[in-house]
């Protein structure tokens, strides 16, 4: 048997989403990943004692990968539900979300979810944002599912949808960074949503991943994190 810490041997397979702001997103210049989550699960890792390989995986395809045991951990903002937690295992909750609506600079039509009838929408395929469309619009044929939250992004920007209903932390930092000057979120913050690490359902690390997150939650080195991508 193994003495506690030499299971640091394995290497794990973690996976993200290419681009999903602040929580993980490309360094231009480094070509690496960053954001939030990028520091949260490294910081995990260390404590829980597992060393990992990280790729990205368009959102959609992360439950399946997971499922299918080709990859081991999954951090990409993702959002505990009931139908997920019966195919992956979820660590205890590490953020507090929400959905919101953004639409472009000076738009007065869209003010809240009803408003959305007869327009074009953004969304993401997979993502607890379109299946909260799906549910409460009457009408949703105007509803686009894009892959990846930068197509998402580019096809507000340029008019091809009216708005995009999305992760209310993903939607205003965008509104704060590159989308400032010329996109603004409005309304009121939709379904409270908690994010979870995922693991492949009966992961051994599961205990470890929480252990390690109640313990940076503990010692401050969360909330260092924390401030570092969404402020104090
Ligand atoms: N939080 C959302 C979800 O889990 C979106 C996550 C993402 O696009 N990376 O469905």
């Amino acid at each position: 048997t193994l003495a506690a810490g030499t299971a640091s041997a394995e290497t794990l397979r973690v996976v993200t989403d290419p681009s999903f702001v602040p929580f993980e997103m490309m360094d231009q210049e480094t070509g690496e990943m960053i954001g939030f989550d990028m520091e949260i699960i490294a910081e995990v890792a260390k404590r829980a004692g597992f060393e990992y390989d990280l790729n990205t995986m368009d959102f959609n395809g992360i439950i399946p990968a997971l499922q299918t045991g080709n990859v081991d951990i999954a951090i990409a903002g993702m959002t505990i539900t009931e139908a997920r937690e019966e195919i992956v295992d979820f660590s205890n909750p590490y953020y507090d979300s929400g959905l919101r609506l953004l639409v472009p600079k000076g738009n007065d039509d869209i003010k809240v979810l009803a408003d959305l009838e007869g327009k074009k929408i953004g969304s993401k395929i997979g993502s607890t944002s379109y299946d909260f469309l799906m549910k409460n619009l009457d009408d949703n044929s105007g509803v686009t599912p894009y892959p990846g939250s930068a197509d998402m992004y580019l096809a507000l920007m340029s008019g091809a949808v009216d708005a995009v209903f999305y992760d209310a932390p993903n939607v205003g930092y965008f509104a704060r960074t590159k989308g400032s000057g010329k996109v603004q979120t409005v309304g009121p913050m939709y379904e409270g949503q908690q994010y979870g690490i995922a693991l492949k359902a009966g992961s051994e690390w599961l205990d470890e991943v929480n252990a390690a997150l109640a313990s940076m939650m503990e010692d401050g080195t969360y909330k260092t994190i924390y401030e570092k991508w969404f402020g104090p």
